[in-house]
């Protein structure tokens, strides 16, 4: 129950991919039958990627991954538009790959502000309307959270950014393939995209960048990719996703109806069955697939060596983030506690959980959360 932070590669994704290795092995910028080939895979990727968010094939381009396509968007932005202004504002609760890149752009001189969220995980609109000024070049905020599964209102949040004449960027990356996402309805300029978290391989994402937006590139090189990133493609990488995004435009909206079912049982489950016992994000407003549960008076990680122990397998927070000892700080942008930011669980459920596997979790998790409780120096004795 970790899909977020890695997921299998569908196998009819894994089959598409597969003569891309070694039979059809061509560089698509060659001019011969092999490049043809090569080329001719990647435009088909193109137009099932775009199609999945409702973009032109040219407005794709292909990245390595999130982490790139975010780097791209925002650095390849301010270098190119600074002349708008030197003012960027994003959400309080982005990933890693965001928050990063905007502290090496106010490095460079950017001024960064971060909109505040409610106590479910919901952008203040108000406050984002506070912040983005004359001088505001680009806003970002994402389009759902992967750690609480709050979906942002981004429609309204790219109309307060082009009301000052700023791009409007959105992280789509695990949203994508669990809501449907419309790039013109939403009046998107940027969005970034993972082709794992659509059961496409790792190490693959891609940038919608609208038609007209020019960014300065951050790989530089042979020009591939209209030269906004450099270096021979990822042919077998680039179909995969692209069949990964063909099958997900398709089975999205049934997928997403069993999970929230798996989803909301979770969560009523464990809620019911644990005493204080908390969720984190919006109740409603949230990705069909993820559940973020707290519990007080314990430590995540103690929680997930004993689950895996039971053959459970989860996260604290982001897998991104795992490698520093800081609560989230996404947890913390909603006004939780720091030991309440420790004692969370994220469950993000992915095509091969089953009502079983769900039922299986609400049934052992009072017992682990209450023999951690006992050896927790801060469990009240009635809870013990
Ligand atoms: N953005 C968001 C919202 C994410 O959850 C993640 C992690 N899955 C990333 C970006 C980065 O993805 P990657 O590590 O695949 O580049």
């Amino acid at each position: 129950m970790d899909y977020a932070s890695g997921s299998p590669v569908d196998e009819r994704v894994l089959e598409d991919m597969k003569p891309y290795f070694s039979e059809h092995f061509g560089n698509p910028s060659s001019f011969h039958s092999y490049g043809f080939k090569a080329l001719e895979a990647i435009k088909n990727a193109r137009m099932r990627v775009g199609g999945l968010i409702e973009a032109l094939p040219e407005e794709i381009v292909f990245t390595s991954g999130a982490t790139e396509a975010n780097n791209l968007a925002l650095i390849g932005a301010a270098a190119r538009y600074k002349n708008r202004g030197s003012r960027i504002v994003i959400s309080s609760i982005e990933h890693i790959s965001i928050l990063n890149v905007c502290k090496e752009l106010s490095r460079q001189g950017f001024e960064i502000k971060y909109a505040p969220v409610d106590k479910d995980g919901i952008l203040d609109l108000d406050a984002l309307t506070e912040l983005v000024d004359d001088k505001t070049m680009l806003v970002s905020v994402m389009t759902a959270n992967g750690e609480i599964g709050t979906i942002q209102p981004i429609k309204k949040a790219a109309e307060i950014a082009h009301d000052k004449k700023a791009l409007f960027h959105t992280d789509a990356t695990v949203a994508a393939g669990k809501i449907p996402l419309d790039v013109n309805e939403s009046d998107v300029d940027l969005m970034t995209l993972s082709s794992n978290d659509l059961y496409g391989p790792k190490g693959m994402g891609a940038l919608y960048v609208r038609r007209g937006i020019r960014l300065k590139p951050i790989i530089i090189g042979g020009g591939q990719e209209g030269g906004m990133r450099s270096g021979t493609e990822n042919v077998p990488g680039i179909v995969g996703m692209g069949k990964a995004a063909e099958l997900a435009k398709v089975e999205m909206r049934s997928e997403a109806d069993r999970l929230t079912k798996l989803r909301d049982r979770l969560i009523n489950g464990v809620l019911d069955s644990v005493p204080e016992s908390y969720l984190n994000g919006h109740p409603i407003q949230r990705l069909p697939n993820n559940a973020n549960i707290r519990f007080s008076y314990i430590e995540g990680e103690s929680l997930l060596l004993s689950l895996d122990e039971l053959g459970v397998q989860l996260s604290s927070g982001s897998a991104c983030a795992a490698k520093t000892l800081e609560p989230s700080h996404v947890l913390i942008a909603l006004g939780l506690k720091h030991e309440e930011a420790h004692g969370s669980l994220v469950f993000t459920l992915g095509k091969y959980n089953t009502g079983e596997q769900i039922d299986y979790v609400i049934q052992q998790m009072p017992g682990v959360v209450k023999r951690l409780r006992a050896v927790s120096p801060l469990t009240p004795k009635e809870l013990m």
